[in-house]
């Protein structure tokens, strides 16, 4: 992830809501290109993600926007899981932190150092569901660019079990590495990859060029930094609520209902 050296706390930025024409004017007879994050940006935060709903109003401004301009959804969350959530075939998903995308009329691409690593995530997919058969409480779940090892329900004395499990694999497959979370083990691909480097990597793979097209991007998490410093200096970045670390956005907003207000303001903009 980026380093952020210079940048603000969320608190001290102006909020987007009341910069709409200084937004517009930076924008100059640039068109903006939408980028969104999902979690915490379009919907609240939930303890359950599979309860992470998008409300009628954001589909449907999300939809009239979509219309308009460019609009990609970039998430940690698989492709698949983004797009049977947002529902609408008018966008350009980026699933997976964007190594897998799907836009309107069937195009589909993926990043093609991530996609080659998909016959290893397979295979230690597979080995790691052997090996850990007869550990009870322990859970191998396979998303399209990663494998998540729960250990939270494994008794103490297996948790090493798991573990060595894990590493063992990453030995194997030279070309994963090691990510972790709460009471999870993850493999991914090992490659230098952000929200920030999808956001750019879109950009080119779509053709929209700098001079006619802004990137506009909205998130709230510290992964989303790498795409607001990707946007500081070509485009606009927006921060949701806000978290404890120093922040490479311009503008802020309060919570998700100020996103989805924003969106609706940016859309009757557009129209003009
Ligand atoms: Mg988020």
């Amino acid at each position: 992830m980026t380093e952020i050296e210079t940048g603000n706390s969320a608190e001290n930025l102006p909020y987007a809501l009341e910069r709409i024409e200084e937004i517009f004017d930076k924008s100059g007879s640039r068109r903006p290109v939408l980028f969104l994050d999902y979690d915490g940006t379009l919907t609240p935060i939930v303890s359950d993600p599979d309860e992470a709903i998008l409300s009628d109003k954001a589909r449907n401004v999300v939809s009239k926007l979509s219309k308009q301009i460019t609009v990609a959804v970039i998430s940690g969350r698989d492709r698949k899981d983004i797009q049977s959530k947002i529902n609408l075939d008018s966008l350009i998903y980026a699933g997976s932190h964007g190594f897998d995308i799907s836009g309107p009329d069937g195009m589909e691409m993926q990043y093609e150092p991530g996609r080659k690593t998909l016959p290893a995530l397979d295979e230690a997919e597979k080995r790691l569901n052997e090996k850990l058969q007869d550990v009870e409480g322990a859970w191998v779940e396979r998303k399209k660019f990663a494998i998540a090892v729960h250990y939270r329900n494994v008794a103490d004395k297996k948790v090493e079990v798991v573990k060595n499990a894990v590493l063992e694999e990453l030995e194997v497959y030279r070309e994963l590495k090691k990510g972790s979370g709460k009471k999870i083990l993850e493999l991914k691909p090992d490659i230098d990859w952000d929200k920030g480097k999808a956001l750019n990597w879109l950009m080119e793979e779509l053709k929209l060029d700098a001079n006619e097209y802004i990137p506009i991007f909205i998130g709230d998490d510290i992964t989303d930094e790498d795409a607001l410093q990707a946007v500081k200096d070509k485009g606009i970045g927006i921060m949701v609520g806000s978290h404890d670390q120093k922040t490479a956005a311009t503008y802020r907003l309060k919570n998700t209902e100020e996103a989805i207000e924003f969106l609706d303001r940016l859309q009757k903009r557009l129209l003009k």
